[in-house]
């Protein structure tokens, strides 16, 4: 392998496991996951419900650490970090989207998306916040409260918040779950521009229309990938709203 080669890998998971105990039975919500993924990838992982998923895609954002394995983020072992460390790499490199929002209520679109910014001492929070909302075509809506906005546009904001501290890892779980299908495939039109932009995206869905637009398929079974290659007949989304291209 090239150096070039190497320095492209952005994630590297190997025999990761995650055992649980409950009731004095182990469950196994990861049994042995070997995973790769380079710069600038779109992945969707996909399985039934309780097949590890969420526990993964927890595991490759610092949330959660695994029993047992190795888990290197851009060539650095964070598996043996610390919480601090952790929260570090958090902070600076990877971007979360969840199924329900997780915005802070009766504040303003502008001050959910400023907060990472706030833990990572940056000035100009309202200029890059400001630009994060407008970039998801929401600089319409910036001193909206969460409650004033639909779960489309709430969703954007999670994004926009997301995309705040220019990590170039975006994690999403179940991102479209709460949505219709068409505020679904706005959603699905941010993504893919914001991987067309370089960075990589690694998203949870169940729904197969949902993996289509995403570049490849991770298929994980029991705890351990069963399937892995190219989305087929892959399709681009189109966003209703006007998005601005790059920035
Ligand atoms: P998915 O996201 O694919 O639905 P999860 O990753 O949430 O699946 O869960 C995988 C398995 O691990 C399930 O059997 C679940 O019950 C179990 N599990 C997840 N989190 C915990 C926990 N904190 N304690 C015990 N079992 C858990
Ligand atoms: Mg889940």
């Amino acid at each position: 392998m090239t150096t070039t080669e190497v320095a492209s890998v952005l994630l590297s998971l190997r025999d990761i496991r995650k055992y649980y105990m409950v009731g004095g039975q182990e469950v196994r919500a990861l049994d042995g996951i070997h995973l790769t993924v380079d710069h600038g990838e779109f992945v969707a992982i996909m399985g039934p419900s309780g097949s590890g998923k969420s526990t993964l895609l927890n595991i490759i954002g610092c949330l959660d650490a695994p029993t047992s394995g190795t888990y290197e983020l851009d060539g650095i072992d964070v598996s043996r970090m610390d919480e601090t460390e952790q929260a570090h790499v958090r902070n600076q490199r990877i971007g979360f989207v969840f199924q329900g929002y997780n915005l802070l209520p009766r504040t303003t679109a502008l001050k959910n998306v400023a907060l990472p910014l706030l833990y990572g001492h940056h000035k100009d929070q309202v200029s890059l916040a400001t630009a994060a909302l407008e970039k998801v075509g929401l600089g319409d809506r910036l001193y909206h409260t969460t409650s004033e906005l639909s779960g489309g546009q709430q969703q954007r904001v999670a994004i926009a918040r997301a995309l705040t501290m220019n990590p170039p890892l975006i994690l999403a779980d179940e991102p479209t779950g709460n949505l219709a299908t068409r505020q679904s495939e706005e959603i699905m039109a941010i993504f893919q521009q914001v991987n067309n932009e370089g960075r990589t995206v690694v998203m949870v869905t169940h729904e197969p229309d949902i993996a289509l637009f995403c570049k490849r398929m991770v298929i994980v079974r029991d705890g351990k990938v069963v399937e892995d290659g190219p989305v087929k007949d892959r399709r681009t989304a189109v966003a209703a709203l006007a998005i601005p291209v790059a920035g």
